[in-house]
């Protein structure tokens, strides 16, 4: 198993699900929005956790997607909140039900997206969040092409590796893998909407911000604005 939509789920028929969702109607406004669905990726220690922890205290409209992994938890990491720490036995099962949206192998464990929360959030107009690897975010763009997918860049290798070790959660194997992997994964950012360099956590969020506010402004996003501008008396 490396990567790959849940089992028996064609791309085709998860790109169905997102584009049935509905604009929500709010009491009197008429210009309320569907959620957007937003995939950030980084190297580990590319900062997207910093980054969106200081994203998700501006901005009470997100929701973090919850994610499985058989990766063992870190210290302080609880389950249900950080991850869904699950064995690879359960994975399995879980891709076998359908109940992944994405899901990849990445240095030797897997990670994926439960699928039931996800598209209950944006039908309730939540913005939601997927942090996810470079195999899950390629995975989301073909299932759902309007999503919203953001790059972090560290600003050069050598801040990447120090963010690394100084975070100090990894095994000195462990951070050589992930460096390793750092290399392919930052070709990745052609296939993303969006690069955003984490010089500093405050630049880098408030980039974000902006991106997020032009997106939602796009007019292929709004259904029929032009006549609910018209017919609103
Ligand atoms: P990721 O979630 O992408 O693996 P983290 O958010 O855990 O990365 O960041 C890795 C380390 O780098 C953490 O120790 C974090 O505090 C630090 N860090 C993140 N962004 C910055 C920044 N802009 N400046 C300095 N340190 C940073
Ligand atoms: P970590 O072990 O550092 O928490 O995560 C390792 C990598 O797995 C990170 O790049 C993280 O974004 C990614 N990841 C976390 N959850 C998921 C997921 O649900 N799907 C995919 N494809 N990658 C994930």
């Amino acid at each position: 198993m490396e990567s790959g939509a849940a089992g028996g789920t064609t791309a085709g028929n998860r790109a169905a699900a997102f584009q049935e969702r509905k604009a929500p109607q709010g009491a009197g406004g008429i210009l309320m929005k569907k959620g957007l669905l937003i995939v950030v990726s980084s190297p580990s220690g590319g900062g997207k956790g910093t980054i969106l922890k200081a994203l998700f205290a501006r901005n009470e409209n997100l929701r973090l997607s919850v994610s499985a992994t058989t990766r063992a938890p870190r210290e302080g990491e609880q389950d249900g909140v950080h991850y869904h720490f699950i064995t690879k036995e359960q994975f399995r099962q879980n891709i076998a039900d359908g109940a992944m949206l994405e899901y990849a192998e990445y240095c030797e464990n897997y990670y994926g997206t439960p699928k039931a929360p996800i598209q209950a959030w944006l039908e309730a107009g939540h913005d939601v969040v997927l942090e996810i690897e470079v195999q899950g975010g390629r995975q989301i763009k073909a299932a759902a092409p309007d999503c919203v997918s953001l790059f972090i860049l560290p600003p050069s290798l050598e801040v990447l590796e120090k963010r690394l070790r100084g975070r100090g959660t990894e095994t000195e194997a462990v951070i050589e893998k992930r460096l390793r992997a750092a290399e392919e994964e930052i070709r990745c950012v052609k296939d993303y909407d969006y690069a955003v360099v984490n010089d500093t956590v405050e630049q880098a969020v408030s980039e974000i911000e902006s991106i997020l506010t032009a997106e939602k402004l796009r007019v292929s996003r709004e259904e029929n604005i032009a006549e609910r501008i018209l017919n609103h008396a």
